[in-house]
């Protein structure tokens, strides 16, 4: 009999790195994990290399676990990679699953973000304008940099995935849930998130405190309001994305008395995040009239960037149009 563990990796791709420090968040279960499987691909914390894991056999990972958006020419090569080499593919974490805060790039394009970030914030001090190049020469040696793309790809978008683990990052319970259900081989059917299919509103312990005809007749931003600790944020006039959103985060952000951003993505009976939200916003405006509707969305800063936070690369727009962009 074998006694060889299962084989997993870990790889991100655009992402701020809050999914590995999710990992580490697993505290002492990671030491569970380490005793249970053999980590052989892991850049943040192992010294592996990608020929490590050119030289592994097809499907010999028996999981990898891949974080972040695909936004780079090396993400999308290095995805590929795994998926060839792995059982599974995880992906972890809203970046991966949705686009997340990353896909928000969607915005806009490559010429345009890099105009802002490397010539025109005010901290910025660049006199030769020099932006980042695929290809460049130094002392008679040629460089090289990933290309980066116009446009964030969520996980699937460019490989085929057998999971998501949601949430930004996945909490701990659920990261340990999913380990546990690979190796007893227990999984749902392929092309599960990992997490209840109902809406975060149904397990919300403010839900009570909604009154029977839920109205607001202003928006607010959360720093605008003393709010209530008890009470639903929608009630209080502020922006909460828990009717739009899955459950299973432990309410992290409603304990702390912030609204729900979105991060979990929709249930599966939704397909679109940003239009489900925006269908039971305009459900509980009190009024009629047009120009009143158009007073009080006026008043949401940053309408696309808040129902779409997370979302977007994986919503049916995908992306701003590129024509549309200067
Ligand atoms: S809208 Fe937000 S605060 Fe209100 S019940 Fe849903 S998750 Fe809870
Ligand atoms: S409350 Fe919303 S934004 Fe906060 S962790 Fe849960 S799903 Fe994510």
């Amino acid at each position: 009999m074998s006694t060889e563990k299962p084989k997993v990796a870990f790889y991100w791709c655009a992402s701020c790195g809050g999914c590995e420090e999710a990992v580490i968040d697993l505290a002492e279960d990671i030491l569970k994990v380490v005793e249970a499987v053999d980590i052989v691909f892991w850049p943040v914390a192992l010294d592996f290399k990608k020929k490590d894991v050119e030289a592994m056999k097809d499907g010999s990972i028996a999981v990898s676990f891949i974080n972040g958006a695909v936004r780079l020419s090396e993400q999308e090569e290095m995805v590929k990679l795994l998926r060839q080499k792995s059982g599974l593919v995880v992906a972890f974490g809203s970046c991966s699953h949705l686009g997340g805060i990353p896909g928000l790039g969607n915005f806009w394009n490559k010429e345009t973000i890099f105009r802002r970030a490397y010539l025109t914030t005010p901290s910025t001090d660049n006199p030769d304008g020099t932006v980042p190049l695929e290809k460049t020469e130094v002392d008679g040696k040629e460089l090289t940099l990933p290309r980066f793309y116009d446009t964030v790809y969520t996980l699937d978008q460019v490989i085929d995935v057998d999971y998501y683990l949601p949430g930004c990052a996945p909490p701990p319970d659920l990261i340990m849930n999913a380990l546990q259900a690979i190796l007893e081989g227990k999984l749902p059917p392929k092309g599960a998130v990992l997490s209840p299919n109902k809406s975060l509103c149904d397990d919300c312990k403010r839900n009570e405190s909604k009154p029977e005809k839920l109205t607001i007749k202003e928006i607010k931003r959360p720093w605008e309001v003393e709010l209530d600790p008890e009470k639903c944020f929608l009630a209080q006039g502020v922006i909460c994305m828990g009717p739009a959103t899955r459950t299973g985060c432990g309410e992290r952000c409603i304990e702390a008395n912030m609204p729900c951003r979105g991060c979990f993505g929709p249930t599966d009976q939704v397909i679109d995040q940003g239009a489900k939200f925006l269908s039971s916003l305009a459900s509980i405006l009190d009024t009629d009239d047009e120009k009143e509707i158009e007073k009080i969305v006026d008043t949401i800063v940053d309408p696309a960037g808040t129902f779409y936070r997370f979302s977007l690369p994986s919503s049916i727009f995908r992306r701003r149009r590129m024509e549309d962009i200067k």
